[in-house]
């Protein structure tokens, strides 16, 4: 079989136009974030752009990265050493695109990671998580149906393959929910404003178990990278599909 190629300007103006990200505001910058070489035969996706997932990258032979976590955060060390020169130098020297979408792979209504984690948790869309700002990511609606808070447990463990920390009483009863991918735990008072069960996000702090308790919101902690998996493997999938291009994703597992 012959291997498609495409031109990496082809391929940003395609994904500018699905993701709008210069309609988001962002703590980074969204789209190409390292340039590599021209023509773009495979594209490796994944959640975070760390040393492990580009030496994955340069195995595979690939020429592009697309990650939901790149570089060059707000308020970080601009300087290229340590960790960041690593990464980079790899990078460079491989000539790979480094292509990298947060926010806006967090709000696709489609391929974002609050989108796909819904449909993997088989959880129906009612509205947004924050009513008076509905470009906050993240969304309110009800499980396929009414289980205790431990059963549900069972099924974001079986959906995500991984224990989720869940922080209520066991035994209640939860049909209502909000979720939002990733590093949340700050969106639980909205969950609460809106009156639902239960509240999913990847990450858990202090204050927010007493928030839970106190509110009886059940909190499910399901980890920021296990909740954030399948925006980047469905961004692929459909260029895939579009374009014709080899992708492959490549799962890093982490814990958190
Ligand atoms: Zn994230």
């Amino acid at each position: 079989m012959l291997e498609t190629a495409i031109d990496r300007k082809q391929l940003l103006t395609h994904l500018e136009n699905l993701l709008q990200s210069r309609r988001t505001r962002d703590y980074c910058p969204n789209g190409l974030q390292v340039e590599g070489r021209e023509r773009i035969h495979h594209i490796v996706t994944g959640v975070t752009a760390s040393q492990a997932l580009i030496e994955e990258a340069i195995e595979l032979g690939a020429d592009t990265l697309l990650v939901h976590h790149g570089y060059f955060w707000k308020g970080e060390d601009q300087r290229v050493v340590g960790i960041k020169k690593e990464r980079l130098k790899a990078l460079l020297q491989h000539d790979i695109n480094l292509i990298a979408y947060h926010l806006p792979l967090d709000v696709h209504p489609e391929l974002g990671n609050n989108a796909q984690l819904a449909d993997l948790l088989e959880l129906e869309t009612t509205g947004p998580i924050d009513p008076l700002d509905p470009s906050t990511p993240g969304s309110i609606g009800k499980l396929p149906k009414a289980m205790t808070a431990a059963e549900f447990s069972q099924w974001i463990a079986s959906k995500l393959d991984r224990e989720p920390l869940h922080i209520g009483e066991n035994e209640d009863i939860v049909e209502t929910v909000a979720w939002c991918t990733g590093g949340a735990q700050g969106y639980l008072q909205l969950a609460v404003d809106a009156g639902v069960d239960a509240f999913i996000t990847g990450e858990i702090n202090e204050p927010a178990v007493h928030l839970a308790r106190e509110t009886g919101t059940h909190f499910y902690s399901a980890g920021h990278h296990a909740t954030e998996r399948y925006g980047a493997r469905a961004l692929g999938q459909h260029l895939e599909t579009e374009f014709g291009v080899k992708v492959t994703f490549v799962d890093i597992d982490n814990p958190v």
